[in-house]
């Protein structure tokens, strides 16, 4: 692995301390902080999800385990990005992610903005996107730019064909992104849909992807701002860290090769969001390791 522009950080994430060599899953910060159209401090975010997990126990009541014992976890730190080119930061994340994919381990992103994703879900090959947000980010373009955290889904669009998005949570978008929607069949299943038809839309989204390779994207705004009010872009009428925690549970059987978790801004948060943050890797750390078993 090149580690130039990766600044190490200790401890990493849940004091994973495994050797990149023997890693299964492989966390880096990419602290994006460049195109938000309302709350800033993206930046700071990776730092406070470290922080969070390192007062987390790692042993999942849920699964019955600690992410220990199966799973080898490692954390590269954060990687230096260029503060005003968004071209330049994506070719770096792009290079790390194709690195550890070429080392045939899960990239594990913390965001950053939800930019991010673009730059990293390109590095894959035929996979699908699972999408967890509060919006659908299917803009063309968003004041002018035609990559930012508004436009990310559609950016995916120019490699991935429709069928291969899932999009799970969305309870905000405009009109023409509603209508794309409907011309391009791209399954979605909005907020109310997921919450109060829990099973039936876990079970139709493993019927879409089936055994396919899975790039899983947490916009952590799909949570209502009363369990993450500390995003980029809060947006009400979401569920709950509970809810999302279970769905999580559930999804992480599917197989997924890379993630990403985004749009903390730790300025605007007093906590709750980060610990929700790391509280959900841990919860797919815990999916991850009981197929690993
Ligand atoms: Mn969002
Ligand atoms: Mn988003």
């Amino acid at each position: 692995m090149q580690t130039e522009n990766l600044i190490p950080i200790r401890p990493g994430f849940g004091g994973f301390d495994f050797p990149y060599e023997k890693a299964d899953v492989v966390f880096f910060g990419a602290p994006m902080d460049v195109t938000s159209s309302y709350r800033s401090g993206y930046r700071f975010a990776p730092a406070k999800i470290r922080e969070a997990s390192a007062n987390l126990e790692t042993y999942v009541q849920s699964s019955g385990l600690d992410v220990f014992e199966k799973l080898n976890v490692s954390d590269l730190g954060d990687l230096m990005l260029v503060p005003t080119d968004v071209e330049a930061s994506g070719r770096a994340i792009a290079a790390v992610v194709r690195q550890i994919l070429k080392d045939r381990k899960i990239p594990f992103l913390l965001g950053g903005e939800h930019t991010i994703t673009y730059f990293s879900a390109k590095s894959f090959k035929d996979c699908c996107v699972v999408q967890l947000d509060a919006h659908r980010d299917l803009r063309d373009e968003y004041m002018g730019d035609k990559v930012c955290h508004a436009t990310v889904m559609r950016r995916l669009l120019d490699f991935l064909p429709p069928e291969r998005i899932v999009q799970l949570g969305v309870r905000s978008c405009s009109k023409d992104e509603a209508e794309f929607l409907d011309r391009t069949h791209i399954a979605a299943y909005d907020s109310g849909r997921l919450i109060e038809d829990h099973a039936e839309v876990v079970k139709e989204v493993k019927d879409i992807v089936g055994d396919e390779d899975v790039y899983l994207t947490v916009d952590l705004d799909v949570l209502d701002p009363a369990f993450a009010p500390g995003v980029a872009t809060p947006e009400p009428g979401g569920p709950s860290t509970f809810q999302i925690l279970k769905l999580l549970r559930e999804l992480g059987e599917l197989n997924i090769v890379g993630c990403d978790v985004v749009e903390l801004v730790p300025p605007h948060d007093d906590g709750t969001t980060a610990f929700a943050a790391a509280r959900l890797i841990y919860e797919l750390l815990a999916a991850f390791s009981k197929k690993s078993r």
